[in-house]
């Protein structure tokens, strides 16, 4: 009977070992297969990690450059406006007149520019969309500024929003371009910024215009001598002379004339007009983006 017993405790014994043994073998082997999963989960973070690492530093790497661009190209910027300054410092003093022509070409516009060349004078056409738009090129290639006043000239068009101003302006710049393959940014409002014209349209459209202009990248002129051309539809050439010789008298004079079919008098006022402005110690030139602008007070 006991050896009986000692061979059933035997048995059991290795009984319980090999199980044991194979239990164990189980569980090492999930564990090891788990920690393969978490290593290659692991692998596979830091991976992508890395990834987004050289993604930061390329992008890091292009901010630096965009800055050093901006510094030179703010150098750049502040080295041309203090060249702009000296100029207009060392203009100061001088007596320069800008002659200047609205709402033309017209059949006026070959006169003019006899005129203006048999005097060696350089001045500027601010010009619409309709009228001898083929004498575009001839201003240009005389070597006058060119500059927009309005494609349709009509206040109740333009003057009614923003939106319908700027298409208007887009549209004689695109004429301009085409007949004469300048692209310009003068520009002169139609009645000037200090219209109160346009009030009747939009209230307030002078004062958005006249900035928004400006931040399009355009320079805009008013004039500080009128020749009072445009008072009537065709002013004797003796009372477009004596406005001058009233209002002649600041340094940098922008003198308004009016290159209309109907303004023959301004033809036949122009060489004594420009003989006073000479007699006055005035030098003529064109405008352009260095003059600093003379502007009216908005009134609207
Ligand atoms: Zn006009």
């Amino acid at each position: 009977m006991a050896k009986k017993i000692t061979v059933f405790f035997i048995i059991l014994s290795a009984f319980i070992t090999i199980a044991a043994t194979i239990g164990f073998a189980v569980i090492k082997q999930n564990n090891q297969q788990q920690l393969l999963g978490l290593q290659r989960q692991l692998a596979s973070m830091s991976e992508s990690l890395q990834q987004q690492q050289d993604e930061l530093i390329q992008q890091q790497q292009q901010l630096e450059q965009a800055q050093q661009n901006y510094e030179s190209e703010k150098q750049r910027a502040d080295r041309l406006q203090s060249d702009i300054d000296t100029l207009r410092e060392k203009n100061a003093d001088k007596k320069i007149c800008f002659l200047t022509f609205d709402d033309g070409p017209s059949k006026n516009t070959p006169k003019i520019l006899d005129i203006l060349q048999r005097y060696n004078i350089k001045a500027t056409f601010f010009v619409i969309g309709r009228g001898e738009t083929k004498y575009m090129k001839n201003i240009v290639d005389a070597g006058h500024a060119i500059g927009l006043h309005s494609y349709t000239h009509d206040f109740s068009q333009i003057y009614q929003n923003e939106t319908a101003y700027f298409e208007d302006l887009q549209k004689l710049s695109d004429l301009v371009r085409e007949k004469t393959g300048v692209t310009t940014t003068l520009l002169r409002f139609p009645g000037g910024s200090s219209n109160i014209a346009s009030k009747k349209y939009c209230s307030g459209i002078m004062t958005t215009l006249a900035k928004s202009v400006e931040q399009k990248g355009y320079t805009y002129f008013d004039w500080n001598c009128d020749s009072h051309d445009a008072d009537s539809t065709t002013v004797p050439a003796s009372e477009i002379i004596n406005g001058i010789k009233r209002e002649a008298g600041p340094k940098h004079l922008t003198v308004l004339m009016h290159d209309a079919g109907t303004k023959t008098s301004t033809v036949e006022a122009l060489p004594a007009v420009i003989e006073y402005l000479q007699q006055q110690g005035y030098s003529f030139q064109k405008l352009n983006k260095i003059v600093k602008p003379y502007h009216h007070r908005i009134n609207n």
